[in-house]
């Protein structure tokens, strides 16, 4: 499955906003957005002025590095949202949030939700009990996320679990950390999201 590889604190600097895509290090002064927090590139420092269309691009394109995702599936994603009965903007989040490796992520089982796809596709994640090495996998209402008994001992998920706490509460859902399973109590709806996304910048993006 193809992802990118390159550099990711480049991403934040050109979206001008932490995207989180280091684990510890963003929590961290080393954080390189927060140390310069301009644009990479020679002309990084020169003032830009975005067009309407250069802020829908970049709003489209923070919310698609953010979770990992690349182009056409994330067209993918939007015209499934599109096609559903919701908000288009409010239902792409929610299928974005829906991922397995999101969900791996935002229970804390991994730092990032690069690793946390990594979790999944070497198989160290069950769903329900069965192994499912598939990072856009959406889970359900009721579904059981677990770390494969045998993988609980490695130090990156136990590291991972123990410094998740500053990352906020995740309503949706639920962990018991001493058996390292998590709960999906509900479909996450926008109210619960604290994403400093302007979902709609996307949708008239992809509708232009
Ligand atoms: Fe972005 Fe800072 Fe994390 Fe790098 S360390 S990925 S710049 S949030």
């Amino acid at each position: 499955m193809a992802r990118y590889i390159g550099p990711v604190c480049r991403l934040c600097r050109r979206e001008g906003a932490q995207l989180f895509l280091k684990g510890d290090r963003c929590y961290s002064e080393k954080c390189s957005f927060n140390r310069n927090p301009v644009p990479p590139g020679q002309h990084g420092n020169a003032r830009v002025k975005f067009t309407e269309y250069g802020m829908r691009l970049r709003e489209k394109q923070k919310v698609r590095r953010m979770y990992g995702v690349l182009e056409r599936q994330f067209r993918r994603y939007f015209s499934e949202a599109d096609r559903s009965k919701g908000v288009t903007g409010e239902s792409l989040l929610m299928l974005l949030e829906r991922r397995l490796d999101n969900v791996v992520y935002r229970l804390g089982f991994a730092s990032t939700r690069n690793e946390a796809r990594q979790f999944v596709l070497h198989q160290h994640v069950l769903v329900n009990g069965k192994r499912v090495n598939v990072a856009s996998y959406l889970v359900k209402p009721n579904d059981k996320i677990s770390i494969r008994e045998k993988s609980r001992t490695i130090a990156r998920i136990k590291d991972s679990i123990e410094s998740s706490a500053r990352r906020g509460e995740i309503t949706w859902l639920e962990l018991d950390k001493e058996s390292f399973t998590g709960t999906v109590k509900s479909l996450p709806v926008r109210s619960e999201l604290t994403l400093d996304i302007k979902e709609q910048f996307i949708v008239e993006y992809y509708s232009r």
